[in-house]
């Protein structure tokens, strides 16, 4: 199957008055036709600078340093915004954490949604808004055709997620990117945006990124994770792989720091310490300050990935240990 997403040593910086900060430094993974990578870190890893990046969306003061992009075989990395507006949600669309900042307030529902249509198929109003009311039953609005008209405050936080679901999904794009989609929303209802999200991905083949801080949700909604810190992916593999023998510490304070329904949803041990200043990182593995497995080697050498496996991959110089000397974090 097709290749929709190839990142090649993508590497981001910022200016800032104290000099450059490496936001993404030597990112690279590919993803295929049909599949959900989840990028999982906390914040401050790069994980949203690398998926606004891949939307053409690069942050203020941030450029791109080197590296290169391919979305469907071709290089997007030098196109010009107006070439990237005709990319956006034709072949690559986003959803954000925060649908109320993304919707217009004063416009209808309807209209947000049936403006796809009307601005980038040219189709007329009564057509638009038909096209919207089906695409509003299909992300399980109830009452599609009433709720047309109704602005975005009248809808709950997940019903407003769903009607952004709705507007990235319009023009059928290949490939969707979900910044920690479910983040601002309740629980029960977590679940049944990611099931959304899945069942949509499925349907229409799409290449899905999701990027989030919780291992919980990638576990439900992702085939392959992509643990991100520092600016730089620390371990790659399937959701399987990767939960069942992590093969980076970080990633196992992560699993650790997943909250169980055992200890009433609190986590159960937080990863000691703050990420790294990436203005001044450490030198060495970035990960050292916090780790349990440091090493003299780790304060001097920047661990190179280290290949366990077809796409599977850890950036840690003692990765079989990790493997093999430890269990998962739910002993
Ligand atoms: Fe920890 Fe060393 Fe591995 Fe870095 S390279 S994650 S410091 S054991
Ligand atoms: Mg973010």
């Amino acid at each position: 199957t097709g290749v929709l997403l190839q990142v090649d040593d993508l590497a981001v910086e910022f200016d800032t008055p104290k000099g450059p900060l490496r936001a993404v430094r030597g990112v690279s993974f590919q993803v295929g036709e049909g599949e959900t990578l989840a990028i999982v870190g906390e914040s401050g890893s790069g994980k949203s600078v690398t998926a606004h990046t891949l939307m053409g969306l690069v942050p203020l003061r941030a450029r791109i340093v080197s590296g290169r992009v391919t979305i469907e075989g071709r290089d997007v990395t030098g196109l010009s915004d107006k070439e990237w507006r005709e990319l956006r949600g034709e072949r690559i669309a986003m959803i954000f954490q925060d649908p109320l900042s993304a919707l217009n307030p004063s416009l209808t529902v309807g209209y947000q949604i049936a403006e796809m249509f009307r601005r980038h198929r040219r189709l007329g109003r009564k057509e638009s808004r038909r096209l919207a009311v089906g695409l509003m039953e299909q992300v399980g609005i109830p009452d599609a055709e009433r709720r047309l008209d109704d602005h975005p405050h009248r809808f709950s936080g997940g019903m407003r997620q769903r009607v952004m679901i709705a507007i990235a999904l319009a023009l059928d794009p290949r490939l969707l990117i979900a910044d920690e989609p479910t983040t601002a929303l309740d629980v029960t209802v977590q679940a049944q945006i990611l099931r959304l999200l899945r069942q949509r991905q499925r349907a229409d083949r799409l290449g899905m990124i999701i990027i989030s801080h919780d291992l919980g949700v990638v576990a439900r909604a992702a085939d392959r994770v992509a643990v991100m810190y520092a600016g730089r992916i620390v371990e790659t593999g399937t959701v399987a792989e990767v939960y069942e023998r992590p093969a980076h510490p970080y990633t196992l304070g992560l699993m650790r720091a997943v909250p169980t329904p055992r200890d009433g949803g609190a986590p159960l041990e937080a990863i000691d310490g703050q990420p790294p200043d990436l203005l001044a990182p450490p030198d060495g593995c970035a990960f050292h300050p916090r780790c349990p497995f440091a090493r003299d080697k780790c304060r001097e050498v920047d661990p190179e990935q280290h290949e366990l496996g077809p796409r599977r991959a850890s950036a840690c110089h003692f990765a079989e240990e990790v493997m093999t000397g430890v269990h998962t974090g739910h002993g």
